[in-house]
């Protein structure tokens, strides 16, 4: 996909670009071409959640036909637009593959689970302290034949609410960076959290959970087989890519999840208060556009 020098004039804010839609139930009337980057109405009041800790941001999308685009696309799962699972004879995918969490084989039972199984198993987990607050779980949505796959933190309030990820002011922000550069959610793009259930007030999330939560991101990424992973955040980028680097460390290179290539960029709930690094997420986003080209 060719990134063309107007969508760049735009992002060095000689022209319009990111920019936050309405929140749904607001006018239609989205598209404002100026002043760039007014500051996100806040999705709720309280602490800043553990994403605005770690960055921020932006937004609207480069693309002219998004950009004069009045439709609001609902943050909603597109799961209808998933093919039917089609599991291969060693993927177990009846009820009785959601054995024990706590068993040493928790891992070597979820790697063998199909789409089914792993919905269900995310769905009843009780695996971490977080099961006792959570409201619903928040699996992943989108394409699962994606080539691209975006993994961001944990659900916030909104995406606990809902039991879909990147649903509330963030997610706004990243449908305009994927609409930047010409991707849609649920259409070769699949949308995951390092965690599956929201940690309370946003805290960060803690290692033990992160390890019970682990094998279903792995899982995912097995079932979907994405030509590249975008790693929302630096802790998305931490635990996905095990390191402690800052974000700027892990900006602009190619980085390796079991195989599958990874790209770090900020979070969008970063750049939604640090409208200073946009560029920065606008260059990593053109940096994955081309890495995509060449796979
Ligand atoms: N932030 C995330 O990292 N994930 C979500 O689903 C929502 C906000």
């Amino acid at each position: 996909m060719a990134i063309k020098s107007e969508d760049l004039l735009r992002e060095l804010e000689l022209l319009p670009v990111w920019q936050q839609r309405p929140a749904s139930g607001e006018p239609d009337a989205v598209v404002k071409p100026s002043p760039m980057y007014e500051p996100a109405p806040k999705a709720e009041a309280g602490p800043a959640t553990m994403q605005e800790r770690d960055e921020e941001y932006v937004a609207e999308p480069a693309a002219e036909s998004v950009l004069n685009s009045t439709s609001e696309e609902p943050a909603v799962m597109l799961e209808e637009m998933d093919p039917p699972d089609e599991l291969p004879p060693a993927e177990k995918d009846e009820p009785s593959a959601l054995l024990s969490p706590s068993g040493e084989d928790r891992q070597q039972i979820i790697m063998q689970m199909g789409w089914s199984a792993l919905e269900q198993a995310v769905e009843h987990c009780p695996a971490c302290n977080l099961c006792n607050t959570r409201t619903k779980t928040v699996f992943g949505v989108g394409d699962r034949n994606a080539d691209w796959m975006f993994v961001g933190e944990a659900p916030g309030a909104e995406e606990d609410r809902k039991g879909e990820p990147f649903v509330g002011q963030a997610g706004k922000l990243l449908d305009n960076m994927l609409a930047a550069i010409k991707l849609r959610r649920g259409n070769n793009v699949y949308i995951a959290n390092v965690l599956k259930c929201r940690p309370p007030d946003n805290r960060d999330p803690h290692g033990e959970e992160v390890t019970q939560c682990n094998p279903y991101l792995l899982r995912q990424v097995e079932l979907i087989k994405p030509k590249l992973i975008v790693a929302l955040g630096k802790f998305a980028a931490q635990s996905l890519l095990n390191s402690d680097s800052a974000i700027a460390a892990m900006r602009g290179k190619l980085h390796d999840y079991n195989g599958v290539p990874v790209i770090v960029t900020y979070h969008p709930a970063y750049l939604l208060r640090n409208m200073s690094d946009k560029a920065k997420a606008w260059e990593d986003l053109c940096f994955a556009v081309k890495t995509m080209q060449g796979l």
